[in-house]
């Protein structure tokens, strides 16, 4: 049976200096709401995105494609994070960046397109608003589908996560930064992949069980 669709977070606290509301930031599930497994959360939002080919000046693009948002989208972008919290009472480190290039790829999915040719293209994408608040786990309780988006700067697509594990009211929404195949490397492994693309040290609750006590 397919689940509900269902809106299901908190507002996200913009207020204070970009170090510590992101300490706040996460897709927290709202009072009053339980999401099933199954349940299909839908975003809809808009997206920048930049071909990612070795012989395009792909940065002159991003900083092209940013001066081009109007001014509540440019303010999105603007805060978006260089790597993202992971509670709880994580040692990640928030790293906060001016630079656009460095905070396009920071926050950067990875859209694969099969060509009428039958080649792989590879673009990177940023969605700006929710879903770019969204924390990582290894142990994650949504997994994430991408729109397909048409070529262009920026478009509007929804990105739904489908809900793994019930959920209530106050919990986190997680999905991982990783590929979905990396979740059954070992933790020093994630670990480290997750601190040299992202910057923080996982504390999620896979991360942080003793080890042996993995099954
Ligand atoms: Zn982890």
């Amino acid at each position: 049976m397919r689940g509900r669709e269902v809106y299901a977070f908190n507002e996200i606290i913009e207020e204070g200096p970009a170090e510590h509301s992101a300490l706040e930031r996460g897709l927290i599930v709202k009072n009053g709401c339980r999401l099933r497994r199954g349940d299909t959360i839908i975003l809809d939002t808009l997206w920048l995105c930049i071909p990612c080919l070795p012989s395009l000046n792909w940065k002159d693009r991003v900083r092209q494609s940013v001066e081009r948002l109007d001014e509540n989208d440019a303010l999105a972008f603007k805060r978006l994070q260089g790597s993202h919290p992971t509670r709880p009472g994580s040692t990640k480190r928030i790293c906060v960046t001016e630079n656009p290039e460095q905070r396009f790829t920071n926050n950067a999915w990875t859209l694969n397109d099969t060509l009428s040719t039958g080649r792989l293209r590879e673009r990177l994408a940023v969605g700006l608003h929710e879903i770019s608040f969204g924390n990582h786990s290894c142990s994650p309780s949504v997994t994430v589908s991408l729109p397909c988006l048409p070529d262009g700067y920026t478009s509007c697509g929804s990105v739904k996560l489908e809900v793994v594990r019930e959920l209530m009211q106050g919990q986190e929404v997680t999905f991982t930064y990783l590929h979905q195949h990396d979740l059954r490397k070992p933790t020093s492994e994630r670990r480290s992949q997750l601190k040299a693309r992202w910057k923080f040290i996982c504390q999620c609750e896979l991360c942080t069980k003793p080890e042996g006590s993995i099954s």
